[in-house]
């Protein structure tokens, strides 16, 4: 049998054994016009024709050609392995050749598992694995989440001494990374003697995913510094977690990185590209490589939509989008989330409807939770809180806490303590309330002077053992990412920093700040005490040590993890205007860009 007939041809596959050991001779052979049309197949409707014919030629019964026909189908991304599990049944005694491709073609469906269950058959039909056994059979727990059974493949590996081949170890590092586990991917990571780069990939790309991007851009020194080739792959994981860090210094190094070794040809490189400029705080750098790339797909014109929705530039998302259309790119459900996203943050009341009903009435795509979200968040911010409350409850599918969470915030902004009310209790039934609820609902109590019912919301956080999610802003400087937590003192300049916003707040104060002690949420604090409380939220810190340690008119660039509070957006509005400083803030939701004394948000986020 020729080998290069069949599309076996994936360099990362290590599937390419190709011959079947318990092949039937066939007394005809298959004519060879069939085997060229196999060849140059493309579709699940032109491989049943071409079925049909080797059907009407009687070669039904050579191994060879079903073996052709179920590999086929594994590799088709258009096909079902429906087909390919209705062939294989017909095969009296299939070999292990078949079991490995039939595995691995179930791996990369969306029921992965049943790699595992035709697995356990197989074992039960006195079937041997062999080394490419085990790299699909734990892809398809990887691909399902699914540890237990990862484990066991895991364990099986290790009694049938498999477990240090160079194919398996890779894809056991994924598995353990993709089913959350990243610690016992390092164990396997650091038990191999010279790992390779597709096993370095694989550890980089667990930590970016675990929200690790520290220990992921340690890995990637390390692999410089072993002199080993760095791939597409780990690029992508690299931008992915200079992107979470908000290291911008760092992206722009990676950038050159990039471009020195050729990489930037990837359309999907310079996708993450953009992203990292974009969540950097970058816009101008994101624009500079979407229209420097040659050729663009859905992905790369998603990024660069969701960068002006991140940045504030709704109507600059929405007309990208418009330019997208009539390009011929078809968006899909993650371009529409970028388009809904920039209506809602720039208050595209109308437009962010009309784009939502347009998703499946005019493109077929399926509205999901986060598309919901986005409308809720669309109408609440614009204080449409009763249809928001009517349009999650006239949702096909049961709201989650993140929907009825996004309203009740909505109801803190604009002070509807009665609605916010009833949307905490639905947050309850569903039992995931978390410190942020409590909190939002004591606030809107608190601005509403109503004390007892801040009280008695205290009092049920503390019976319910409920923590509030501390806040933390990063700063980069000189390549070094400082955090700094909300009154923390453990930074190295801590005492100078405190100081330094002694002495600011001073400075806002004479040109109008006003301390928002509205926003604390202790009752029985004095003024004094409240003031003191906001003057060392962590977005200050970080600002502060931004003014320290960086010279005069260079842009501060801070990443915090929660919204950002309403006293230090004036206060940072101000100090932008005082120290005549960019400062480029990206919170939870949103970048702000506070320059003279206001920010790019409008005051709308
Ligand atoms: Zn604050
Ligand atoms: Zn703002």
């Amino acid at each position: 049998m020729p080998a290069s007939i069949l599309p076996f041809s994936s360099p990362s596959s290590p599937t390419t054994k190709t011959t079947s050991s318990n092949s039937i001779s066939n007394p005809k052979q298959p004519h060879p016009s069939s085997l060229s049309l196999l060849q140059k197949c493309t579709s699940l409707r032109e491989l049943k024709q071409i079925h049909a014919t080797i059907l009407k030629t009687h070669f039904q019964s050579d191994i060879s050609i079903l073996t052709k026909l179920i590999n086929f189908c594994s590799l088709n991304p258009t096909s079902t392995m429906d087909y390919a599990q209705n062939l294989f049944d017909k095969i009296p005694q299939p070999d292990i050749v078949l079991f490995n491709i039939m595995a691995r073609g179930y791996a990369r469906t969306h029921t992965p598992i049943q790699a595992v269950v035709l697995f356990i058959h197989m074992l039960n039909l006195g079937i041997s694995p062999d080394d490419y056994t085990f790299p699909s059979l734990l892809k398809a727990c990887a691909n399902s989440k699914a540890l237990e059974q990862g484990k066991q493949v895991h364990c099986l590996a290790i009694k049938l001494k498999f477990h240090h081949n160079i194919y398996v170890q890779p894809t056991l590092i994924n598995m353990y990374a993709e089913c959350g586990d990243v610690r016992a991917a390092r164990r396997i990571f650091n038990q191999m003697g010279r790992p390779c780069i597709v096993s370095y990939n694989a550890m980089i790309a667990g930590y970016a995913r675990s929200s690790l991007p520290n220990e992921a851009l340690a890995l990637f020194r390390e692999l410089q510094a072993f002199d080993i080739k760095p791939t597409d792959v780990t690029m992508l994981c690299v931008l992915s977690s200079c992107a979470l860090l908000g290291a911008l210094e760092l992206g722009k190094w990676i950038h050159e990185y990039i471009k020195k070794h050729g990489l930037d040809v990837y359309v999907k490189v310079n996708t993450a590209l953009i992203d990292m400029y974009a969540k950097c705080g970058s816009l101008e750098d994101a624009i500079r490589v979407f229209e420097k790339m040659r050729s663009r797909d859905t992905q790369a014109w998603s990024a660069m939509i969701i960068a002006y929705a991140i940045h504030g530039h709704g109507n600059k998302a929405i007309s990208l989008f418009e330019e997208m259309k009539i390009t011929g790119i078809r968006p899909d459900e993650i371009t529409f989330l970028g388009l809904l996203y920039a209506c809602s943050h720039t208050g595209l009341v109308n437009e962010g409807r009309r784009y939502f009903y347009s998703m499946r009435d005019q493109y077929g795509i399926v509205p999901g939770i986060k598309h919901y979200g986005c409308i809720v968040d669309l109408l609440g911010r614009a204080g449409l809180l009763d249809e928001a409350y009517e349009f999650i409850q006239s949702l096909p599918i049961k709201p989650t806490p993140i929907l009825w969470r996004t309203l009740l915030s909505a109801c803190g902004v604009h002070g509807n303590v009665e609605l916010g009310k009833r949307v905490i209790k639905h947050i309850f039934e569903l039992e995931d309330s978390h410190g942020g609820d409590y909190v939002i609902l004591s606030n809107m109590c608190a601005a509403d002077g109503r004390w007892n019912d801040v009280n008695s919301i205290r009092k049920l956080m503390k019976d319910r053992g409920v923590a509030k999610v501390p806040g933390c802003s990063s700063i980069e400087v000189d390549n070094v990412v400082h955090e700094f937590f909300s009154g923390d003192g453990t930074h190295i300049q801590s005492v100078e920093l405190h100081r330094m916003l002694d002495e600011l707040v001073k400075q806002l104060k004479l040109v109008g700040y006003v301390p928002d002690t509205s926003l604390v949420f202790h009752a029985d604090m004095t003024e004094e005490a409240k003031e003191a409380s906001l003057r060392y939220h962590s977005e200050k810190l970080a600002i502060a040590f931004g003014l320290i340690n960086t010279p005069p008119g260079m842009a501060i660039r801070v990443v915090k993890n929660l919204r950002v509070c309403g006293d230090c957006h004036s206060a940072a509005k101000l100090i932008s205007m005082i120290f005549d400083r960019q400062i480029i803030l990206r919170d939870l939701h949103r970048f702000h860009h506070f320059k003279d004394g206001s920010c790019s948000c409008g005051d709308y986020w």
